[in-house]
């Protein structure tokens, strides 16, 4: 983080600096660099923010925070213990609020940064680390690029992430999630994005959302931040793409359209000759349409590209890194050097050989039933025996029955040959498998240690070639079975 003054914190967070403990010779020498929201990650010296939650208030840890050093506090609130505290305590109305005015505060601060803000249901993750090897490249320096640190995508997050920036970064590459109407609003507001991406919008938090129609309206929030000079990204093979068009011509904002499909005329980015090897990664080759370029560096119109992430939706994924990057003016050169030097996500799609005979492919970050089904065409392009596991996929409301069950039928529909399928809702994706005929291929277990024991008699049994990719929501914590696959073959 840059440094910055007590003024300056008071001035960011529109906060007050509570008087009778705190000189104001002494405030003016304090400066801060860091910023912790937890105790037990504070190092000397940083600004401890007391965030409150559901379950939770930072503000019964004042006290904690004072004994490790933390040079100054930001409360709601300043207990007694605080108000003898020696160093600066400046009181806020929100201190989550006040976190992202903060966030905001050091993102102006940074002069000539330019930020790309990725949201859409899936992908997001994948395509801010193919952004970022892309900007890295083209920098052609390791410390220009910040970006998103695994999952930090919410109000808290991101705010977290803008922290972070310091003098020497030329690019922030930020990540958006969101579970309800109005998240993306705000934490694009801290962002101010130069170049946005709606990446997809497909049937994952509708919990929070109601339906896939208020998952569109809440992504399309990203466009209201966007600069006056920034540009759109759109996915036009993406639900809803030309909702998103329509919104923009309004702000008369310009926009680029990427597309897999390259009889998509209106596509500017598109791919072609898209080919897989045996471990399901793509080749394509990478295309502009001249035309949306003409004042670009760019004097090539398409470069081959091979990627090392496994799956037909990377493609899509790398399209949208590649047309935030040319939005940005890297060239084609720089972009497949860039995506081409990315070799795996943790959690997503993670392919490891463990012997001639079996494969495994941790897929088990999250799940919706698009990356489920994302999942499925990547595992039925595979040789041999191929088993799919699933455990819950969270978050889903009123729809959560119909979606299990969407699972099961597309992993029928492509011929997985087996579905073991673990928790209370999986139950249904093993009915739909199986409704043609009872013992189709899917068995459902009531607990992971009944899952255990069948993966282990079935791949015990197998003589010949098995691939076998695990999904499930976070709360299903599928990764255990990676882990004991791994372990016991
Ligand atoms: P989260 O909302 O959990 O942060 P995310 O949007 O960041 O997810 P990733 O972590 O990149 O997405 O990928 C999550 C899963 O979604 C992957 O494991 C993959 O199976 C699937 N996925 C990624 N990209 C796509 C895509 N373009 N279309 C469909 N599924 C995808
Ligand atoms: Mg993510």
């Amino acid at each position: 983080m840059i440094e910055l003054t007590i003024e300056q914190l008071c001035e960011a967070t529109h906060g007050r600096l509570r008087k009778g403990y705190h000189s104001a010779e002494k405030c003016a020498s304090v400066t801060i660099n860091n910023v912790s929201t937890d105790t037990r990650t504070l190092q000397q010296g940083d600004l401890f923010i007391a965030l409150k939650g559901p379950s939770f208030d930072a503000h019964q840890l004042l006290s904690t925070a004072v004994e490790q050093g933390a040079a100054a506090l930001l409360v709601e609130e300043a207990s007694e213990l605080a108000i003898s505290f020696n160093n600066a305590v400046i009181e806020v109305a929100d201190t989550r609020i006040a976190l992202g005015l903060l966030g905001r505060y050091v993102r102006e601060k940074i002069t000539g940064l330019k930020c790309a803000a990725i949201t859409g249901s899936n992908g997001k993750t994948t395509c801010k680390e193919l952004l970022s090897e892309i900007l890295t490249v083209h920098c052609n320096d390791q410390n220009a690029v910040l970006a998103t640190a695994g999952n930090f995508n919410n109000d808290i997050g991101l705010p977290l992430t803008l922290l972070r920036l310091a003098t020497q970064h030329q690019y922030a590459v930020v990540e958006l999630g969101a579970n309800h109407i109005g998240e993306i609003a705000y934490t694009s507001a801290l962002a101010k994005p130069d170049v946005a991406l709606v990446n997809n919008i497909m049937p994952a938090h509708l919990e929070g959302f109601g339906s896939i129609e208020g998952v569109a309206t809440a992504k399309s929030e990203i466009w209201s931040n966007l600069k006056p000079t920034g540009t759109a990204i759109v996915n036009l093979d993406a639900k809803f793409a030309q909702t998103f068009i329509d919104n923009l011509t309004n702000q008369k904002q310009p926009y680029l359209g990427f597309s897999k499909d390259s009889n998509l005329k209106a596509a500017d980015v598109f791919a072609t000759e898209i080919k897989s090897n045996l471990l399901g990664q793509a080749e394509f080759k990478l295309n502009i349409n001249p035309a949306s370029f003409e004042n670009s560096a760019n004097t090539q119109q398409n470069i081959t590209v091979q990627l090392n992430l496994p799956g037909l939706h990377n493609v899509s994924n790398a399209l949208a890194a590649s047309s935030m990057a040319l939005a940005l003016g890297c060239s084609l050169l720089t972009i497949k050097q860039g995506v081409e030097s990315l070799q795996q996500v943790a959690g997503r799609v993670n392919c490891s050989v463990l012997s001639e005979q079996l494969t495994v492919i941790d897929d088990t970050y999250n799940a919706n039933s698009a990356s489920v089904s994302a999942g499925i065409d990547l595992l039925a392009q595979y040789q041999g025996q191929r088993l799919l596991i699933c455990g819950d996929m969270g978050e889903l409301g009123e729809y959560a029955e119909q979606e299990h069950s969407t699972v099961g039928e597309y992993a029928q529909q492509r011929d997985i040959d087996k579905l073991f399928t673990v928790g209370h809702l999986s139950q249904l994706a093993t009915n739909a498998y199986n409704a043609a005929s009872p013992n189709a291929g899917a068995e459902h277990f009531s607990d992971k240690q009944q899952l255990e024991l069948a993966i282990d008699a079935f791949l015990s049994r197998q003589k010949s070639k098995v691939v076998v990719l695990v999904k499930g929501s976070r709360s299903a914590r599928m990764e255990e079975i990676v882990a004991f696959i791994k372990q016991k073959f």
